[in-house]
């Protein structure tokens, strides 16, 4: 099957396989990575207002596009400055920005790292979230890893397997299968503030 670069903006697949819901089944890929390259594109060259990255996008701003826009701030590729203008993150800035989690309680367990009773929750809920960011499996990987051991979690204990690389990779489904992250951040996290 075919894999695409950029997510579909609405159900984030990356085949010709939408959910049944999806607004953008059937859409062209081609207009799909259009809309995205016409953004970025017009992004790199500098922040502007959404007004003006509607005049000057190469391709006619349609509601492909205004998802896509919508879409790139969700995973926050793009943000917006304290002017009001759209800005572009550099790959480097929107790395260092959402590899630490801040909605909560993805911060909470981010920062004080799980605890035994709660492992498969955080460590859930931490590849859910990378996934849903849009990072590779082996950036996430990295990320969930280096986490298991700065946080203090793995130094706690608790775990069956003999590496924190092992820990993840026991957990690829979570990415590959794209579940969310809430439920089970509320749960670790539960547990994590029972132990304060
Ligand atoms: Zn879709």
């Amino acid at each position: 099957m075919a894999q695409f670069q950029y997510p579909c903006p609405d159900c984030r697949t990356t085949t010709n396989l939408h959910t049944p819901d999806c607004r953008f089944d059937g859409t062209p890929w081609t207009d799909i990575e259009a809309a995205y390259i016409d953004i970025l594109s017009t992004l790199a060259q500098g922040a502007k207002r959404e007004g003006r990255l509607r005049e000057e996008s190469p391709g006619r701003w349609d509601r492909l596009h205004s998802a896509t826009l919508s879409r790139l701030r969700h995973d926050q590729r793009v943000r917006e400055t304290p002017g009001g203008a759209l800005e572009l993150l550099t790959p480097v800035a929107f790395k260092e920005q959402i590899a630490v989690p801040s909605q909560e309680p993805l911060g909470l367990i981010y920062e004080e790292g799980s605890v035994p009773g709660c492992h498969d929750h955080a460590v859930f809920a931490l590849i859910a979230y990378y996934e849903m960011v849009g990072l590779s499996w082996s950036e996430t990987r990295e990320y969930v890893t280096d986490w298991l051991r700065e946080s203090g979690t793995w130094n706690r204990g608790g775990f069956e397997e003999a590496t924190p690389e092992a820990v993840v990779d026991n957990k690829r489904h979570v990415y590959v299968r794209g579940y969310g992250w809430r439920q089970a951040a509320e749960e670790a996290a539960a547990v994590i503030k029972r132990r304060k």
